[in-house]
């Protein structure tokens, strides 16, 4: 099959409609998002744009279901996860061609998703048998402390276009684990992956109401009133620090329970004893993965200063090598940015902190054509004062800087309202220690350029967000907590 006709597959077999109740529908009031790829700007297909009546309609759903699946055996919730792991398995290939053309990532990065996607639904069918609680004797000894757990209750969960799969298995898992209902809205640029999720967990044999699908133009006023409505028992966002505020504020109303996955200013730093070799390829990883587009990209490369200048041109090389281009074709390793604000943001930090007298190392500028491509940038000698230091960037630019001492180290890495993970590369274990426990983030890769693993806690503190998802934490996210006082 030609690459334009297995395209052309991948995006039928998808469904264009909301899922609400077990039934696949048109949006109430008939309207359509344009769903567009990155790399050509042309539309790949149209989805349904769902109102705030079927996001009513959704939560009804939900809400209706929630007490039957609440209370279905946990054999049944892990069996069903364990079907769909092993269909987003079977199906990584062409799950992989539909993420590429929603998002523009290289196919080998969206196969490498939808992986990693799979891995929290094994992970959490093994979790869906372990919401244990205790049984206990109270402190003066004549009655008993029981502590149970139970689902929290229909959940809204809100994710974002740069994971499009894997940002939901995150949350997905560990909800239908512990037995809670939800209503999921996807991305805007992005629905079809989330589309793709639902048939394939409709397949898996989850009853219908259990996971409802709302792809809207309009996030705002259709989930609103479902943050406002008491039925609604939580709130699982994953997105941007400033739309993730203002569902922090929004869900005080009903005292919701919020997970928080917000955005990152991931600090790299390089210590003089270490392996330059695996600092390079760590860095490499940290930045480019996903287009430099994730929450956990290296945003800041701190070097000790006898190694910066090696470092940076070692990068330079690497960085400089990467072919740009469609994600579809084979040895491209970066594809477009998601679309034309993105990219203009990106060039401005860009030009930036080359005002503010950073040199270009590799890269830097546009190229003239289709598509919202940047090419791989290493900037140099970066001013500590250049916003490229302190926005996230979410585009394939290195911006590195130096230091003197590890007090220093420390101080630069930790100072960002953000901490969601920070990369350390140093042979000394003592100082890998030390350095670990000073800084302030959520998640630290310790000589190593990737954080994300099912069976791990992720998230992170300060404005990068409250929860965490993944590991048996992402599990309790979905457990409210009962103790029954016993009177023996
Ligand atoms: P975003 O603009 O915050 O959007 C995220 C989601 O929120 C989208 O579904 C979006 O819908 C929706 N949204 C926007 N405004 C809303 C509102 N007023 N009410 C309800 N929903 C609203 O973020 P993004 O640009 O998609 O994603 C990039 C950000 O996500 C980065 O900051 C990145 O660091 C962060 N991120 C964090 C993690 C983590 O685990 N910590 C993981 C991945 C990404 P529309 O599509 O309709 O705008």
């Amino acid at each position: 099959m030609s690459i334009a006709t297995e395209e052309q597959t991948v995006v039928e077999r998808v469904e264009k409609r909301l899922y609400i109740g077990g039934e696949w529908r048109d949006a109430s009031g008939g309207g359509r998002i344009d769903v567009i790829d990155p790399a050509t700007e042309e539309p790949v297909c149209e989805v349904a744009d769902g109102t705030p009546e079927d996001a009513k309609a959704a939560l009804d759903a939900a809400v209706e279901k929630q007490a039957e699946w609440g209370s279905s055996a946990p054999n049944d919730r892990a069996g069903i996860l364990w079907r769909a792991f092993e269909l987003l398995t079977e199906r990584a290939d062409e799950l992989a061609l539909l993420m590429t053309l929603e998002m523009g990532k290289p196919l080998a990065e969206s196969k490498a998703e939808i992986v990693y996607a799979a891995d929290f639904f094994r992970w959490f069918s093994g979790e869906a048998l372990r919401t244990d609680g205790n049984y206990k004797p109270f402190a003066n000894g004549t009655s008993r402390v029981l502590v149970m757990k139970q689902p929290v209750g229909p959940s809204l969960m809100i994710t974002p276009w740069n994971f499009p799969m894997a940002m939901g298995t995150r949350k997905v898992g560990p909800a239908v684990a512990a037995g809670c209902t939800i209503v999921m809205k996807p991305a805007q640029q992005t629905p079809l992956s989330m589309i793709a999720l639902g048939q394939i967990l409709e397949e898996a044999g989850l009853p219908g109401g259990v996971f409802n699908i709302l792809t809207t133009a309009s996030s705002g006023a259709t989930t609103g009133p479902l943050i406002e409505d008491p039925r609604l028992r939580k709130l699982s966002f994953t997105g941007s620090t400033e739309v993730g505020r203002k569902l922090i504020e929004a869900s005080a109303k009903q005292v919701l329970k919020t997970s928080m996955e917000l955005g990152g200013n991931a600090p790299f730093l390089i210590f003089d004893d270490a392996d330059l070799d695996e600092a390079v390829e760590g860095a490499l990883l940290a930045k480019m993965r996903n287009i430099g587009e994730a929450c956990t990209a290296a945003n800041r490369f701190h070097v000790a200063e006898p190694v910066r200048d090696e470092f940076s041109r070692r990068l330079a090389e690497r960085m400089g090598s990467l072919k740009v281009g469609r994600g579809t074709d084979e040895d491209v390793k970066v594809g477009p940015l998601i679309d034309q604000p993105s990219r203009e943001k990106v060039a401005e930090l860009v030009q930036d902190a080359l005002d503010k007298g950073a040199t270009r190392v590799v890269g830097g500028e546009i190229p003239d054509g289709r598509g919202y491509f940047f090419p791989p940038t290493v900037l140099g000698n970066v001013p500590n004062d250049a916003r490229v230091f302190r926005e996230e960037i979410f585009g394939p630019v290195a911006p590195v800087g130096g230091f003197s001492s590890e007090e220093e180290a420390i101080a630069r890495a930790n100072d960002t309202e953000y901490g969601l993970v920070a990369y350390v590369f140093t042979r000394d274990i003592k100082r890998a220690l030390r350095v670990c426990e000073g800084l302030e983030t959520g998640m630290v890769g310790l000589n190593q350029g990737m954080v994300s693993n099912a069976g791990a806690p992720f998230g992170g503190v300060k404005q990068s967000g409250l929860g965490r998802e993944g590991g048996h934490e992402g599990l309790e996210e979905f457990l409210e907590t009962k103790y029954v006082a016993v009177n023996l």
